[in-house]
C-alpha cells in the first residue's frame, strides 16, 4: 500500500481521529486559507447565515477533509459526509439534502466524480436551496419541488480542472491547499507524537517531516512506523537517528520519495532518455493509472522541481539525475 492511501480500519483510524485537528487554531500551516476562513466563518456566524459554498482543492492527504470538519465545528453545525462516486443516483443526493438542518455542512469528497444527473440536482440546491427532482418513470413520472434549509456545500477535489464550470461557478469560496513546509510538518509530527505519548526530539520530528512529501497524512503515517521501530529497536523514544533508520527501512528516501516516485523518475530517465514523454506511454511503462500519476505522483515532483509538464510531455530535471547519481547522456 502506498503511504498516501487514507486510513482504512481499526486502530489506525482511532489514532487518526484523535490527532486530527478540530479547530482552525490547531490546523497547522496554510496561512492564507486560515486567515480567510477565519473571517468568512466569523461573518457567517455573526449574521446567523449559512456559510457560502466552499470548494477545497489540493493533492490527497493535505487536509481537505480535516478542513471541512473544522469549518462545521467552528460554525457549530452538523456535517454530513459523502463522496462523488458514492452518489450514484439523483435520489442518493436528494436523500442527503432533505436530511440537512439549517446551516449544516454537506461535505462531498471527490466532487469531480459526480455523475451529470446528480450534478444537475446540485445546481438549484446550491443556488436557491431548491430540490427539483423527478420521481417515478414513464407516464407516471412527475417532478417535485421542495424547499431546502440554507446549508453549506463543501466540495473537495484533487483536480480543480476536472470540475464542470457550472459547478465550479456556484462555489462562493475556493481554497487551494499547498504542500506543507518542513517546519509546519515538524509541528504536526510533534503534536501527533504528543497524542501518541511518544517522546520525540525536535530533530527526530524534523527528520520525519523532511521525508513526508509535504503531506500531513504521510507525516503521521511515517511517525507511526518510526514509533514501531523505536519500541522494538530503541528505548521507545525518537531522535533523528532512530527516525532516519526507521524511514530507511520503510523505503522512503531522503527526499521523501517512495518506490513509486522512484519508479516514475527512473522510467523517464532510463526508458525515455529524460523525456519528453506523454502520459499514456509513461502510464504503460510503470503500470500505473493516468489519474494516479497526475493527482498523486506528479504534483509533489513538480513542486520540488524534479519534473516539468510541457505541451510535448513530461521532462525530468537535472535534479532527478543527481538524485540517482546518474549523469545525463
Ligand atoms: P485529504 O482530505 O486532503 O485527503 P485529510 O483531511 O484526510 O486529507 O488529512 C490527512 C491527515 O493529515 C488527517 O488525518 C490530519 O490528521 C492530518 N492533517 C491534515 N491537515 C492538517 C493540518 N493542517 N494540521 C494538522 N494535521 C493535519
Amino acid at each position: 500500500d502506498r503511504l498516501i492511501e487514507p486510513e482504512v480500519q481499526g486502530n489506525e483510524e482511532q489514532i487518526d481521529r484523535a490527532i486530527r485537528p478540530k479547530l482552525l487554531n490547531d490546523y497547522t500551516g496554510q496561512p492564507h486559507v486560515k486567515q480567510q476562513m477565519e473571517i468568512f466563518i466569523e461573518a457567517a456566524r455573526s449574521r446567523g447565515e449559512a456559510l457560502d459554498h466552499l470548494l477545497i482543492f489540493g493533492p490527497p492527504g493535505l487536509g481537505k477533509t480535516t478542513l471541512a470538519n473544522i469549518v462545521a465545528n467552528e460554525l457549530g453545525v452538523n456535517i454530513k459526509t459523502t463522496s462523488g462516486p458514492v452518489l450514484e443516483k439523483a435520489g442518493d443526493l436528494a436523500a442527503m439534502l432533505t436530511n440537512l438542518e439549517e446551516g449544516d455542512v454537506l461535505f462531498i469528497d471527490e466532487i469531480h466524480r459526480l455523475s451529470p444527473q446528480v450534478e444537475e440536482i446540485l445546481y438549484p440546491a446550491m443556488e436557491d436551496y431548491q430540490l427539483d427532482i423527478m420521481i417515478g418513470e414513464g407516464p407516471a413520472a412527475r417532478s417535485i419541488k421542495l424547499d431546502l434549509p440554507p446549508f453549506t456545500l463543501v466540495g473537495a477535489t484533487t483536480r480543480a480542472g476536472s470540475l464542470t464550470s457550472p459547478l465550479r461557478d456556484r462555489f462562493g469560496i475556493v481554497q487551494r491547499l499547498e504542500f506543507y513546509s518542513v517546519e509546519d510538518l515538524a509541528t504536526i509530527v510533534s503534536r501527533s507524537a504528543h497524542f501518541l505519548n511518544l517522546e520525540t526530539s525536535e530533530e527526530g520530528a524534523r527528520e520525519v517531516a523532511k521525508r513526508a512529501r509535504g503531506t500531513p497524512r504521510i507525516a503521521n503515517r511515517l511517525l507511526r512506523r518510526v514509533r514501531d521501530f523505536a519500541d522494538v529497536k530503541g528505548d521507545g523514544s525518537v531522535d533523528a537517528q532512530i527516525a532516519s533508520q526507521a524511514l530507511d527501512m520503510v523505503d522512503v528516501d531522503k527526499c521523501g520519495f517512495d518506490y513509486m516516485d522512484r519508479k516514475y523518475l527512473l522510467a523517464i530517465i532510463e526508458k525515455f532518455t529524460g523525456g519528453p514523454v506523454g502520459l499514456d506511454n509513461l502510464a504503460a511503462a510503470i503500470g500505473e493509472e493516468k489519474e494516479t500519476i497526475e493527482d498523486v505522483i506528479e504534483p509533489f515532483l513538480i513542486q520540488q522541481g524534479f519534473i516539468q509538464r510541457t505541451p510535448r510531455g513530461r521532462i525530468v530535471s537535472d535534479r532527478a539525475y543527481m538524485h540517482f547519481d546518474l549523469s545525463k547522456e
